[in-house]
């Protein structure tokens, strides 16, 4: 077998935050390791944390304490210049309510995170937009405001954008959550899809039938994590 790489290591994460009765705590030290070409969702009631957790991973927010490692870069060490384009290279995020731009395009979008971190030359940048729209098929779609597509589509316009700068790490707070479920299927079939190409994808699903196609699946209960529904792990 193929020897895989530790992606995303969690070490002790606690992550508090200030509540009028005081400190609430949210992530009470856990522990998480997630392998490169992994597909790991993330289950548990609203409000247990889940949101916190990939905020911790993309270092949307820091914890309280612990280390968080991602793509081999220990994300305290960075500020928070340095982490936004961090994140832009190596993480891509996908939303429950798609945060697309309205006043840009489909194609200025996707082309966004490119302009943004500046991976690819200006000129290759539309060239390389078009073809993510073509995978995710909405080329027809690449000049026209948001708001005049489906939301199946404009999630799919949020899939091309994430993968704008070709990230290691994808990440989805319930990006299914707002779709019927013959959309969610179609947008799930493309994250497994992105998964078979190597990609490591975390998500935060509530759907019974969707975590069933996970291989991996961690529960975020009381602070803590717990594997597949099996005895608390960390
Ligand atoms: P989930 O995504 O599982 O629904 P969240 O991670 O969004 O849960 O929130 C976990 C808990 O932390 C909730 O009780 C929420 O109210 C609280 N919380 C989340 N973000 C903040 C914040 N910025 N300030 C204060 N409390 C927060
Ligand atoms: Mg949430």
């Amino acid at each position: 077998m193929a020897e895989f790489e530790t992606i995303v290591q969690l070490e002790n994460i606690r992550k508090d935050y200030d509540g009028p009765a005081g400190p609430v705590q949210v992530l009470k030290g856990v522990n998480l390791m997630v392998r490169e070409g992994e597909m790991v969702g993330i289950r548990g009631p609203s409000g247990s944390g889940k949101t916190t957790l990939l905020n911790m991973i993309t270092g949307i927010d820091r914890p309280t304490s612990g280390r968080v490692t991602v793509a081999g870069r220990t994300l305290d060490e960075l500020n928070q210049n340095e982490l936004a384009r961090w994140r832009g290279k190596h993480v891509g995020v996908i939303f429950q309510f798609y945060q697309l731009l309205p006043t840009l395009t489909v194609l200025e979008n996707v082309m966004l995170p490119m302009d943004f971190c500046r991976v690819w030359k200006p000129r290759e940048r539309p060239k390389r937009g078009m073809a993510l729209l073509e995978q995710m098929g909405l080329a027809d779609h690449a000049h026209k405001l948001p708001s005049t597509l489906s939301g199946g589509e404009q999630q799919r316009a949020a899939i091309a954008r994430a993968l704008a700068n070709d990230p290691q790490l994808l990440v989805g707070d319930e990006p299914t959550g707002n779709l019927d479920s013959k959309s969610a299927d179609r947008i799930f079939a493309l994250f497994e899809d992105l998964v078979k190409q190597g990609k490591t994808f975390l998500v935060v699903t509530h759907s019974q039938s969707l975590a069933q196609r996970i291989p991996r699946v961690i529960e975020v209960l009381d602070g803590k994590l717990h594997e597949n529904g099996s005895k608390p792990s960390s």
